[in-house]
């Protein structure tokens, strides 16, 4: 209990009679355990305190009663942000990410080490990125530390000082502080890994493949997508499948983009090898074929791929191979993502869709018949479990009262203009979508944008 709930409680105990929980909310339709049916959910201290049927009446010092419109979720965990501050926080930073995160129902980030400066390498790093993050996180905020070479004896400070786990890349990251591995250096990592069990996580692109492949450049995007082509995503992922089968660590494989590569995942999956696998938004609703020329807010590393591939990442997702999904929000400047004139080989490769997840999803998932309580189960469920969080991701006794209240049939027109991202270019911009998040809420506190009440959370703090 929180100093401040503390007093308020003394305060309303004489006040109230009666008075049960500190906020009840209240809906037709609330998603618990798999299910969406008229329910109630008590809460107290931050955390979920009772979850009972509709009829029953449960009272609180505040009652919040959801419209028919609206259905009461978990609040979403989103795994994979770039929030790039410190260092380069005109790209992005704590309070825009958090902000749109909050606004896109999101109410737990974990952070990517690089693109800051400093890159979350060591404890040192770390420190300093959650410094800066404390004062102006409007949602719980986490960390991914870094493996690159050289910082084996920083790998289980960084896990004992509570990072989630460790990304790598097996090809130049895009920043020159945040060097490579080579797969084998990264095996070896993974053996110290698997000493704490910590997660390896991997964006798996083989430079050797992207080496040989033709240099991108010029307005079309059908050349931007050959030189990033699937064998380089299989190639590395055979490797990080291979380094997880004999050295027992876990693995994850960031940003899938390349079907070819489902197969050895679902085969390596068969023979217990632990390993797990998240796509993104722009994955699953892009398509290569209607990507104009010079638009270069399409650009991300692995690219996106075509039609016929996106179909397969969706029955990927149906049938368990992948795992999550997650954003990769990974923005720049607009100097930088609009850098040379809508030349492919020059712009930033990233994509900005932090706000937009959920709604994205949706909209393409209900085209699909595919149905809510699954899409929650991707970026939810199931990313709260990537990284341990038993009490994200689910609304049940217990876990911390972390919500989106969602309106799956309320029309959505994207203007990058209005998002709370620092730069407004997205590839989603003009996008007409069906799914708007209507507030979040963070350890029962409603997000309000002005004040920042998310906490920094800790591997094994849960
Ligand atoms: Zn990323």
């Amino acid at each position: 209990m929180t100093a401040t709930s503390a007093a308020h409680d003394a305060a309303t105990a004489t006040a109230a009679e009666g008075v049960a929980y500190d906020l009840v909310l209240r809906g037709a339709r609330v998603l618990v355990d798999g299910t969406v049916a008229p329910r109630q959910v008590g809460v107290n201290d931050g955390r979920i305190a009772a979850v009972v049927p509709y009829e029953e009446t449960l009272e609180g010092e505040r009652v919040v009663e959801l419209g028919e419109h609206q259905v009461l979720l978990p609040g979403l965990v989103d795994t994979h942000v770039h929030v790039n501050e410190p260092g380069r926080t005109e790209w992005e930073g704590f309070d825009s990410a958090t902000r749109a995160a909050a606004a896109g129902g999101v109410t737990t980030l974990i952070d990517m080490p690089l693109n800051s400066i400093p890159p979350t390498i060591d404890v040192a790093a770390l420190e300093t990125k959650q410094a800066v993050a404390a004062a102006k996180a409007h949602i719980d905020v986490g960390f991914w530390g870094g493996a690159v070479p050289g910082n084996e004896a920083d790998l289980r400070p960084l896990h004992e000082a509570g990072a989630f786990g460790f990304k790598c890349f097996l090809l130049h990251s895009g920043v020159d502080e945040f060097a490579p591995l080579t797969p084998e250096a990264m095996e070896d990592d993974m053996a110290i890994l698997a000493e704490f069990d910590s997660l390896m996580i991997v964006h798996a692109e083989d430079a050797g493949t992207i080496d040989a492949a033709p240099e991108p450049s010029g307005t079309g995007y059908a050349g931007f997508l050959a030189s990033r082509p699937r064998s380089a995503e299989d190639t590395a992922i055979q490797a990080v499948i291979e380094a997880a089968r004999r050295t027992g660590a876990r693995a994850h494989i960031l940003h899938l983009s390349s079907s070819d590569a489902l197969d050895a995942i679902r085969a390596a999956k068969a023979d217990g090898v632990r390993i797990t696998v998240e796509t993104c938004p722009h994955y699953l609703t892009l398509e290569a074929e209607a990507i104009p020329d010079g638009a270069t807010a399409y650009k991300c590393c692995p690219p996106i791929r075509e039609r016929a591939n996106r179909d397969l990442l969706w029955e990927a997702l149906a049938d368990g191979t992948i795992d999550c999904i997650v954003s990769d929000h990974s923005p720049s400047t607009v100097e930088l993502k609009l850098a040379g004139g809508g030349d492919f080989g020059q712009a930033w490769g990233g994509v900005s869709s932090l706000q937009l997840g959920l709604s994205l999803i949706w909209d393409e998932a209900k085209r699909r018949g595919i149905a809510l309580e699954r899409v929650v189960d991707w970026m939810a469920t199931n990313t709260s479990r990537l990284v341990g969080l038993e009490n994200k991701g689910r609304i049940g006794v217990g876990a911390d009262a972390d919500f989106a209240v969602f309106e799956p049939e309320t029309a959505l027109r994207v203007d990058a203009a209005q998002l709370h991202h620092r730069n407004p270019v997205t590839p989603y911009d003009g996008r007409e979508l069906t799914g708007v998040v209507a507030s979040a809420w963070v350890r029962g506190e409603q997000v309000d944008f002005e004040t920042p009440r998310g906490k920094l959370i800790r591997r094994g703090e849960a």
